[in-house]
């Protein structure tokens, strides 16, 4: 079982299982005595068992997906007089976590439960009126992230599969960024090699649970480290606008986006990955492939392509207006796309 601490970018790692018995530990090196613990609804009884470890800390279990401002307002008002934060869930806890840090200064303490990654990132997206805004600014950074791989054991299966995949998806895109470096390749192999052998093992014991968490810890970090490119571009747009649901977009669209982008930089995720047909390998593990599964209308197809196409981000191979429509198109219907090379 892995089990380390660490330091990367003045932020502090614990990883283990178990581990969750250190909470007050971290959160007291940060300087909180009286932290207000964050969650979602769904999450209430784990956050009201760290807050009881705390000592009897306030909760605040309303966060929600794509981090709503008006959440973010409420979680203020009920911070009070904590003098620090400890996220215990997934992006949107964390996400929250972090709107509510950079408002107020708090230091900020996660408990990551998801393979979302966000914890490592100084990257937040807010919410209001329907528009989604993203910023990155070092003070975003959560100061410390305390892994315990027990808490991940209750994600279930198809939850556990499609957050692996979002994780698959930063290191991905690392390999053909224009940013990377021998260290992000590295990282992102070794994010993709741990991910896709805990998925193939189904998660079934706590190892497998450890190598996704390891993998998620490194899919992070390659998201914080470089510029992500087509296949972030697209989940954002179809999250943002069309209010898909996150981890499940991306597992629909990643097989797309390495077919896009087929080069170099796919061929080495691929071998990674231990295959050249990353839709087969969700399809077999029982994930979704089609984005008119998840709730999209073919008639959004051309929108979306508008949207995503207007400001694109740095991606290996030119974006157009007609390459995305028909790779949206494809992705709504599921067409398969079979191996690569
Ligand atoms: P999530 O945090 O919305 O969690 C999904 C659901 O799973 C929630 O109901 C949650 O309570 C539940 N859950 C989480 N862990 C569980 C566990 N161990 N057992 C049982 N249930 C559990 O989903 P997510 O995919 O982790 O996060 C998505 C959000 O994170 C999006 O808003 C996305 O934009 C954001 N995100 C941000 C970054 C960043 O760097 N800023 C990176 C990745 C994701």
């Amino acid at each position: 079982m892995r089990s380390f601490t660490d330091e990367v970018g003045g932020q502090r790692v614990v990883f283990g299982a178990g581990t969750l018995g250190q909470v007050g530990e971290e959160l007291a090196r940060l300087g909180g005595g009286r932290p207000l613990v964050l969650a979602t609804p769904e999450q209430r009884e784990l956050a009201e068992r760290v807050a009881a470890m705390l000592g009897g800390a306030a909760t605040f279990t309303g966060a929600a997906m794509h981090t709503p401002v008006a959440v973010t307002e409420e979680a203020l008002a009920a911070a009070g007089d904590a003098d620090s934060l400890v996220s215990v869930g997934g992006g949107s806890t964390t996400g929250l976590g972090k709107a509510v840090s950079v408002r107020t200064g708090l230091p900020h303490l996660v408990v990551p439960t998801t393979y979302a990654g966000s914890e490592s990132t100084p990257v937040l997206g807010e919410t209001a009126s329907g528009e989604k805004t993203t910023r990155s600014a070092p003070e975003i950074l959560p100061d410390a992230v305390l892994y315990d791989v027990e808490l991940t054991t209750t994600l279930p299966w198809p939850m556990t599969l499609t957050s692996g995949v979002n994780a698959m998806a930063h290191a991905v895109e690392a390999l053909y960024s224009p940013d990377r470096t021998e260290d992000t390749d590295a990282m992102a192999e070794d994010c993709l090699r741990a991910i896709a052998g805990g998925l193939r093992a189904r998660a079934a014991d706590l190892d497998a649970r450890a190598e996704l968490l390891y993998g998620a810890w490194l899919g992070g970090r390659c998201l914080a480290a470089v510029g992500m490119g087509l296949h972030h571009k697209l989940c954002h747009t179809l999250g943002g606008s069309f209010g898909l649901p996150h981890a499940p977009t991306h597992t629909v669209v990643l097989p797309y986006a390495m077919e896009y982008n087929a080069g170099p930089g796919v061929r080495r995720a691929s071998a990674a990955i231990g295959t050249d047909d990353l839709q087969s390998l969700v399809a077999e593990l029982g994930g979704p492939t089609d984005l008119g599964g998840l709730g999209f209308d073919a008639a959004d197809v051309d929108r979306a392509a508008e949207l995503a196409t207007a400001r694109p981000y740095p991606n290996p191979r030119e974006v157009t207006r007609d390459g995305i429509a028909d790779l949206l198109g494809r992705a709504t219907a599921g067409t398969p796309i079979g191996a690569l090379t």
